[in-house]
Parts: structure tokens; C-alpha cells; sequence
């Protein structure tokens, strides 16, 4: 017996051949592995809720990146091989390395930064994935960009661009501007 943690037991941290009232049975649909290799994870699903880019100054700051490409879950849909083993738990909210949602999740040796749990739905970088179709790599696409006031270089790709949060803040053109009405 090694130490256990509540969340062990519970998506997304569960192992796959685990079962509990929030999830029975589990799909090994994708694999996705840390750069060292420490944290291995699978997903029942290949086609995420939504995909976004994030360009607010957390992500830029936490990904070491101008923007965060973000696929997002149910919990239910993702499983851990070794539970929370292996994982460390950070809080942007206190800025301390605590398990408290939502908070971020990365490799404890080697920094992969792996998900975002949210209160109800899991926030993934789908880097680490095996993304093997074309129809796997067209699911986990961007859809649209979010803080997009805050990017460091425009994008012309054409998507749905917000200011802030997505349908909760004003939209914008590629350049910036504001969309007119
Ligand atoms: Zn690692
Ligand atoms: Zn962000």
C-alpha cells in the first residue's frame, strides 16, 4: 500500500481497470505519455467537447509558450495508469503546490504539463497524445481562440476569436479589431 489520495479513486485519476459510481467502464481509446515517461494516461474518447487556443498571460507565463493549446473533457473520459502517483498538483488561484480546483496537473520530474481540472470538466494539452488518424488529428484541431486581447502575435487562421472568455466577451477580427455587428 503506497499513499493514496482520495482522487485516486475518482476520474480522471482512476486507473482504467478501476471502477466507480462516476465511471463503470473505461475504452482505451488514446494513449498519452510524459516526456520521461513517468505519467501514462488514456482517453475514452477522440473527439474532445471543444478546442481552444488560450492566450491569456497565465498560460503564456505557466506553458513558456505565446498561447496554450487546450482540448477539453469529461472527466469521466480520461484515466491514469498509476493513479495520482507521479503528478503534481498546482494552484494559480494561491500560487502555492496544493490539490484544490481547479488547479494544474504536470509530471512531477520531468514538467510535462498534462491537464487543468476543472470543477467539472478536464482542460488537456493534446501535445502528448498519439494522435494516429486524420480524423483523430481533425478532431483535436483548433476551433477557436480565447483571451485573444492578450496574444503576443495575430493569427490569421480564420477562427472564432474572443476577447476574453468565450460568448462572454466581445468578438474580434484576426487583426484584433472588434467585429462589427
Ligand atoms: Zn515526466
Ligand atoms: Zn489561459
Amino acid at each position: 500500500m503506497g499513499s493514496s489520495s482520495p482522487q485516486d479513486h475518482r476520474p480522471p485519476y482512476q486507473r482504467p481497470d478501476e471502477s466507480s459510481p462516476e465511471r463503470e467502464k473505461f475504452e482505451k481509446k488514446l494513449r498519452g505519455e510524459c516526456h520521461c515517461g513517468q505519467v501514462v494516461y488514456w482517453l475514452s474518447t477522440d473527439n474532445p467537447l471543444d478546442v481552444k487556443y488560450c492566450h491569456c498571460h497565465d498560460c503564456q507565463v505557466l506553458h513558456g509558450a505565446p498561447f496554450q493549446l487546450t482540448a477539453i473533457l469529461h472527466k469521466a473520459d480520461m484515466a491514469f495508469e498509476n493513479g495520482t502517483k507521479g503528478l503534481h498538483f498546482y494552484k494559480t488561484g494561491t500560487k502555492r503546490a496544493e490539490y484544490n480546483l481547479p488547479c494544474k496537473v504536470s509530471c512531477s520530474q520531468c514538467g510535462t504539463f498534462i491537464l487543468d481540472e476543472g470543477r467539472n470538466m478536464v482542460l488537456i494539452s493534446p501535445s502528448p497524445l498519439n494522435l494516429q488518424t486524420k480524423q483523430q488529428r481533425a478532431n483535436f484541431d483548433v476551433r477557436r481562440h480565447i483571451f485573444y486581447e492578450r496574444r503576443v502575435k495575430d493569427i490569421y487562421d480564420g477562427k472564432p476569436k474572443w476577447a476574453g472568455l468565450d460568448r462572454q466577451s466581445q468578438r474580434l477580427k484576426d487583426s484584433g479589431e472588434p467585429e462589427s455587428e
